[in-house]
This record gives C-alpha cells, sequence and structure tokens, in this order.
C-alpha cells in the first residue's frame, strides 16, 4: 500500500474540493452569520499566509484563546497546516495558570477573541516570550487595550494572500495541536496531538457505532473549542462536510435551544452540567428539538435520570461516552448491542448510563492488585488505555512516567467491565470512599440523588471518620421553589443502597464548586464541607 501520510492538509483539501457550498453557522459578539465552507477554506489559506508572514516556522506553538465560532475553526486548520501548532487555551484557568501555560507551550502568537482579552491583558507582563496578540473580533478598529503589540485578525486576512499554499508534506506524527489538562491538582499537563492522531480519531466519530458524524449532519459542538479540541468535532465535521453550528461566547441554554431549533440541529455535544441547565430551559421555554438525532454528553457520568428525562419526556436520543484530553478524547461509548435491544427498558437504561463499549482502534483494560479484572460487572480496578489517538506522555513534563508506563495509559479512573465488555466508570481512585473497609462509589450515590424531582445537582466526598476511617457526605443543591430534608433524602437513596452507602450528612447549598470546564470540583467542595460541619458541630 501507499505511505499516505495522513494530515490535516489532506482534510482541507476534501472540503475544499467537494462541500465548498455546506456552511458553518457562527455566533459572534456581532450576531450569527452562516458562511459557506469555500469562505472558509479560503480564509484558513489566508490565515496560514498571515502566520508565515509573522515568521511563524515549523513546529512553533499559536495559541488561541477563543469561544467556538468561525475564527476559531480557521486557526484549529490553518495553524497546522502551515507546520505549526494550534494551541487551544482554557479561558476559565486562573491568571497564573494562563501565564504558565503560554510560557510552558512558548507560543510565538496568541489569537485572542475581543471579550476575553481582560484575560491577557492581566498577564501581559509575564508573558515576555509572545510576539504578537492577534484579536479576533468583527470590528474593524481594536479595542482599546495597554498591549503594544496587537493587531487585527480581519485586516490582515482582508491584506493577505487567498491562494497560501497549505504544507503537503507534513510528516503525520508531526504534532499538529496542544492542550493543556484541566488538572485539579498541580500545574496543568500539555498533552500534544500529532495529525495522524486527530485524524485517525476524526475517522473513529464517523463511524455509525460511534457518533456517526457525516455529511447529513448539522453539529453542534457545546463543548469548548479550548477543551479537548471540542471533542475532535470541528475536525471531522469540516472533512466530512458537515453543517457547524457554533454556539459562540457565553451561549446559556436558552441561546443553545434557540439555535437549534433554528438551524434544525441534528447532534451536539456538551458535559452534563451544559444538558441539565438546557433540561431546565426545555421545561420552562417551548423549542422545537425534534431534529435532534443525538445528545452526546461526557466530561463527567451522565446521571440515568438525565438520560431518561431526554429520551423519555423530549424524544431525544442522549448518547453517554468517555473520555480524557489525553485519549482525543473518545475511548468509549454506550450504545446497545443489537440483541440487547430486547431487554427491558430499565435494564437498556441501565446499561445505557455505563461509560459503554470501547470505540475500534482503542483497547481498554482494568487492573487491580491481582491483575488484569475480569468482565464480571462487580470487580473494580483502574482503567488502562491505549491506541493510535492515546497520548504517550505529558509535553516536556518529567513526571509523565506516573501516568504512561509499559505501554498503556494509567487513567487513575476506577472501573468495572461487564460480560459484554462495558465499561462502568465506578469513580476517581481519589474520590473513592472507603469506609469499614469496604468501598462506595461517591459516583453511583450523585446518579441516583440526581434521578430525584426535586434535586438539580448533586456531589459526594468522603469526610474523616474515627470509626469507619471515611464516611459520604452528599452536597446537594436544589431544584427552584423545591423543599426537602436531610432525612427526605435519605429515605430516598434507602431502598437503592445498602445501608453503609447512604450519606451521613446531607448538606444543602446554592451551588456546587465546579472546575474550568464544567466538573465537580471535589477539592474546593471538601474543604466548604469542613467548614459548614465545623461550624454546625462546635465540638
Ligand atoms: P478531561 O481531561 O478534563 O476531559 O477529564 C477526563 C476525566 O473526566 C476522566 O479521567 C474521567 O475521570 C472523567 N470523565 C470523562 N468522561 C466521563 C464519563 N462519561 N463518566 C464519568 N467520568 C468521566
Amino acid at each position: 500500500m501507499m505511505q499516505a501520510q495522513l494530515n490535516l492538509t489532506t482534510m482541507v483539501n476534501h472540503a475544499e474540493k467537494y462541500f465548498a457550498d455546506k456552511t458553518v453557522i457562527s455566533r459572534t459578539l456581532g450576531g450569527v452569520q452562516t458562511i459557506p465552507y469555500r469562505k472558509i477554506t479560503e480564509r484558513i489559506r489566508r490565515l496560514a499566509g498571515v502566520l508565515k508572514d509573522l515568521g511563524v516556522e515549523k513546529g512553533d506553538r499559536v495559541g488561541t484563546i477563543a469561544w467556538n465560532h468561525h475564527r476559531h475553526l480557521e486557526a484549529y486548520f490553518a495553524i497546522p497546516t502551515m507546520g505549526a501548532v494550534l494551541h487551544t487555551i482554557n479561558i476559565r484557568v486562573s491568571p497564573d495558570d494562563l501565564a504558565y501555560i503560554i510560557n510552558h507551550a512558548e507560543d510565538k502568537i496568541l489569537l485572542v477573541d475581543e471579550d476575553l482579552f481582560p484575560l491577557i491583558e492581566r498577564v501581559k507582563d509575564q508573558i515576555a516570550g509572545v510576539e504578537k496578540i492577534i484579536v479576533m473580533t468583527d470590528k474593524d478598529e481594536l479595542p482599546e487595550t495597554t498591549l503594544t503589540n496587537v493587531a487585527s485578525y480581519e485586516v490582515l486576512l482582508k491584506d493577505a494572500d487567498p491562494g497560501t499554499e497549505l504544507c503537503e508534506d507534513i510528516n503525520e506524527n508531526d504534532m499538529a495541536g496542544l492542550c493543556y489538562t484541566s488538572g485539579t491538582t498541580g500545574r496543568p499537563k500539555g498533552v500534544a496531538y500529532s495529525h495522524r492522531g486527530i485524524y485517525l480519531h476524526s475517522l473513529a466519530l464517523g463511524l455509525k457505532d460511534t457518533v456517526g458524524l457525516s455529511e447529513e449532519d448539522i453539529a453542534m459542538p457545546v463543548v469548548p473549542m479550548f477543551h479537548v479540541n471540542a471533542w475532535g468535532m470541528p475536525f471531522a465535521a469540516l472533512w466530512f462536510g458537515t453543517t457547524q453550528v457554533l454556539p459562540g461566547p457565553m451561549p446559556t441554554p436558552q441561546i443553545l435551544a434557540e439555535l437549534m431549533e433554528e438551524h434544525k440541529v441534528t447532534m451536539a455535544a456538551g458535559v452534563p452540567t451544559i444538558w441539565l441547565g438546557f433540561l431546565e430551559a426545555l421545561e420552562n421555554g417551548n423549542y422545537d428539538t425534534s431534529s435532534l438525532r443525538c445528545i452526546l454528553c461526557g466530561g463527567s457520568a451522565a446521571p440515568k435520570g438525565m438520560i431518561r428525562a431526554f429520551e423519555s419526556k423530549y424524544k431525544i436520543p442522549f448518547v453517554h461516552a468517555y473520555g480524557m484530553t489525553e485519549t482525543s478524547p473518545i475511548v468509549t461509548l454506550a450504545r446497545l448491542k443489537s440483541y440487547q435491544q430486547e431487554l427491558d427498558e430499565e435494564e437498556r437504561l441501565e446499561l445505557r448510563s455505563r461509560q459503554g463499549m470501547v470505540v475500534p482502534g482503542i483497547e481498554v483494560k482494568g487492573i487491580n492488585e491481582n491483575g488484569e479484572i475480569p468482565y464480571d460487572g462487580e470487580t473494580i480496578g483502574e482503567l488502562l488505555v491505549k491506541g493510535p489517538w492515546i497520548a504517550d506522555s505529558y509535553y516536556k513534563n518529567d513526571r509523565s512516567a506516573d501516568s504512561f508506563r509499559d505501554g498503556w495509559l494509567h487513567t487513575g479512573d476506577v472501573i468495572n467491565i461487564d460480560e459484554e465488555g462495558s465499561v462502568k466508570i465506578v469513580d476517581r481512585t481519589k474520590d473513592m470512599i472507603k469506609s469499614g473497609g469496604e468501598w462506595i462509589s461517591s459516583v453511583d450515590i450523585e446518579n441516583a440523588l440526581m434521578a430525584h424531582d426535586a434535586i438539580y445537582e448533586a456531589s459526594v466526598i468522603a469526610v474523616p471518620d474515627p470509626k469507619w476511617q471515611e464516611r459520604p457526605v452528599a452536597c446537594v443543591v436544589l431544584k427552584e421553589k423545591e423543599a426537602l430534608t436531610e432525612e427526605d433524602v435519605k429515605q430516598f437513596l434507602e431502598p437503592q443502597f445498602a445501608k453503609f452507602w447512604i450519606p451521613d450528612r446531607v448538606l444543602f447549598m446554592e451551588e456546587i464548586p465546579k472546575t474550568s470546564v464544567g466538573k465537580f470540583l471535589k477539592r474546593a467542595l471538601r474543604d466548604q464541607v469542613k467548614e459548614m460541619l465545623s461550624l454546625s458541630d462546635p465540638s
């Protein structure tokens, strides 16, 4: 066979040639625009030319600090296809981490959204290595700023060559992307994506048994383009000629529902907190979501109650998937096998709320102190992953060996695997609760709580206990106008769990602290709970 290199230039060429009339619907501060791929690919070439003229060379890192919109999509392709590395920066990290990430990546140029400019102004004295900051704005004039090395994206593009050649000879193992994990402890760690990894991961997104992304779809990545490349969707979608709806700055659940209705979105992807808010919007508004064939949900566990609500109340098919920044991200996805369709509704729901079957191309296993765990749906162990779109180290990080050993990525997630091979994430290794020598899954209790009609969200953590070593405490946020007592919540859980799993305390809160990508931030929650418990029990 021919040794064709698997790179992003192939994707742009394909979209340019075959899907010129397909469109990207992009929401920016200036409003919503519909832009044909013809124009997007031309602008990709222009941007590649701009970067060349600014002295960006092969392998240089170019950072983006941006929402999901067409300019960010252009950067997704222009940067890697001119030979540089697309570094997507999480807009929600602390200023200190932001400066750290930019310096660690050695970003030469930054592309920054107009409304996110204050983030970069705050750290301007700490990022001396950045040579130029390009503002992504709909306006011609630049925002007022104290920074000096600033240029306007649109002005630069206007003067650039629409026929700029993209690199045709990129080696598939060259770095195309870089993304830092939103780790809850320590400094963020960089994950480098190769052209080959992105190419193969994109193909995997197109499989019918995974996401089945295709030309027919109208896809809306709600998951930010700074979080694992919006789960790789923009790459695959442009290549396949999929219509894309990019929801832009600060998309509220109402904005999402309006975009879905107006543009007849067929598939959308995001973390559970997004879909919880979206459910509320559906409950309070009157939106036509009948075009949706799939909501893809991952990033943290999708509560069973939420899957049920989407499917039975709104007839929106809901697909639960699992992955990590280190895994591009797709690893497993909960679809039923054909013969499992015959199971009764509850059993099917139970299976679909697991994280599911490994996608073709990737291998998974669970290990514990006795070796590899059996497929019995009970024994727990740490999830190990390998495959062509799984990282093999952290970028310029000498602690990589902690996570990448013996050819496997050690995920830090605790799983069981059932007889059919379906994976269930029981917890993070660090979040499991050990009570009287027995393990309690915080995730299982959270999911049960979030199935309660009056509960908006819930997180369960361990608190130290002199007798049992650790005991679970549940933190609960009620839906508006709902009331429950601690006893009500415990009684609700009792029929569902062994007695020792029932949390000792149920604390009602206004909000659960979250990470920069919307996951429960258990470290902060533990501090908060410690304080609440010491106030309620001065002894
Ligand atoms: P990130 O790199 O920010 O995407 O975080 C990856 C981590 O999120 C994984 O190691 C899991 O702990 C968690 N995670 C991702 N998807 C799921 C899921 N479907 N269910 C439970 N946890 C998940």
